[in-house]
């Protein structure tokens, strides 16, 4: 019996997920995924919010991260494990749901590898366009693995930067990240040391992989009147900043509760003030108040990014008719004759 159409799951694989954005353009897509995000954000208290749950090994991470408003829920599963690289592995992957509160019934199972980079990429052009410096216009990327391009070409699209200062502990990494963005734009430099890669630079971002408490950015390194995007620290244990720099910078985070424990915050008092980045969005608080502050959006990923991601792509599946119909769900044609339908799918015998 083939199931009806009400129970086939529309599926974004990661082939259709490519397709989509050049499709659409990548500008347009973190753009969308930018928009979307601020619209959730400035209705921050309609959501049901949780810190994701995580699973720790001594080598990474696995994490289920879930929420939900009046008319959906989104949960994504994804995992960290910054040794995946030296086995050909992404450090990185992911895929999620969204679903309908009214039935329960997913809307759309989607791959969120490739839409985790856009949507952390949108996530730090939203956070730099409140925070950063009248006229910035020069970024300094430290780490330049799978996130980077997205989270340059993100500020590109977004905020106005036309010039990126590489860096990362692998050579091959850097000229990986210039190569691939050749083409983009970008007046791109590389270079040999971090001091190097941040040398008159407005916007600083750090998206490392590393399970440890690093200092990839020291106090004595950066001065004043800059933006930072720490990206990479998101775990217990696993940092890139070093403490006199976070004394020093106005810190904005996404979910307190999740942040105190997995951001560079980790590092801090428990009730060291910090703003959520929702109120300065939403212009009921301040985001930078004047040209020598450091400010610091300490981001470890939100689950209602994960969700404003889901939506905006789902919107697009709908309009574009990309992906295929998973049989998912059961279908029997009584819904309480669920182990009829299992009898009557027997093989006939021979
Ligand atoms: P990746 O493994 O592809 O790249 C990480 C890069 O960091 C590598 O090239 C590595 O050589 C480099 N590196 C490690 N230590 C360094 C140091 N001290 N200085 C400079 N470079 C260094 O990983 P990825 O997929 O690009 O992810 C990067 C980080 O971002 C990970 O830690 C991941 O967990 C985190 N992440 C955060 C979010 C978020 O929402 N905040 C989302 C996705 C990924």
């Amino acid at each position: 019996m083939l199931p009806s159409d009400k129970a086939l799951v529309p599926f974004l694989s990661v082939d259709h997920m490519m397709q989509l954005v050049h499709r659409l353009g990548l500008d347009t897509v973190l753009t969308g995924l930018a928009a979307a995000i601020e619209e959730d954000f400035r209705r921050w208290n309609r959501f049901d919010k949780t810190a994701r749950v995580a699973a720790h090994s001594p080598v990474g991470v696995i994490e289920l991260m879930p929420a939900a408003d009046e008319a959906h829920y989104a949960f994504k599963y994804v995992n960290g494990h910054p040794g995946n690289t030296r086995d050909g592995l992404q450090t990185v992957t992911a895929f999620g749901v969204l679903a309908d509160m009214a039935t329960g019934y997913p809307l759309l199972l989607s791959e969120m590898t490739l839409l985790t980079a856009l949507r952390t990429a949108a996530m730090s052009a939203v956070a730099t366009r409140h925070l950063a410096p009248a006229g910035a216009h020069v970024l300094a990327m430290i780490g330049n693995g799978a996130q980077s391009e997205f989270q340059c070409r993100a500020l590109q699209a977004l905020c106005g930067i036309t010039h990126v200062r590489l860096y990362d502990t692998d050579a091959a990494a850097t000229a990986k990240c210039a190569a691939n963005l050749a083409q983009s734009g970008l007046v791109i430099s590389t270079h040999g040391t971090p001091e190097a890669a941040i040398e008159g630079a407005q916007i600083l971002t750090t998206c490392t992989a590393d399970k440890r408490q690093a200092r990839v950015l020291t106090d004595n390194m950066v001065g004043s009147g800059v933006h930072i995007n720490a990206i990479g620290g998101d775990c217990p244990g696993k940092t890139e900043l070093a403490e006199g720099l976070l004394h020093r910078a106005d810190i904005f985070v996404e979910y307190p509760p999740q942040t105190r424990v997995e951001g560079e915050i980790q590092q801090l008092a428990a009730d060291h003030p910090v703003t959520e980045l929702w109120q300065v969005i939403a212009g009921t608080a301040p985001g930078r108040r004047d040209d020598r502050q450091i400010t610091l959006f300490d981001g470890v990923g939100f689950a209602i990014e994960d969700f404003s991601a889901l939506r905006y792509v789902h919107d697009q599946v709908r309009a574009t008719g990309l992906g295929q119909k998973l049989d998912l769900l059961a279908d029997p044609d009584d819904p309480r004759d669920l182990y009829g339908m299992l009898l009557r799918a027997a093989p006939n015998p021979a």
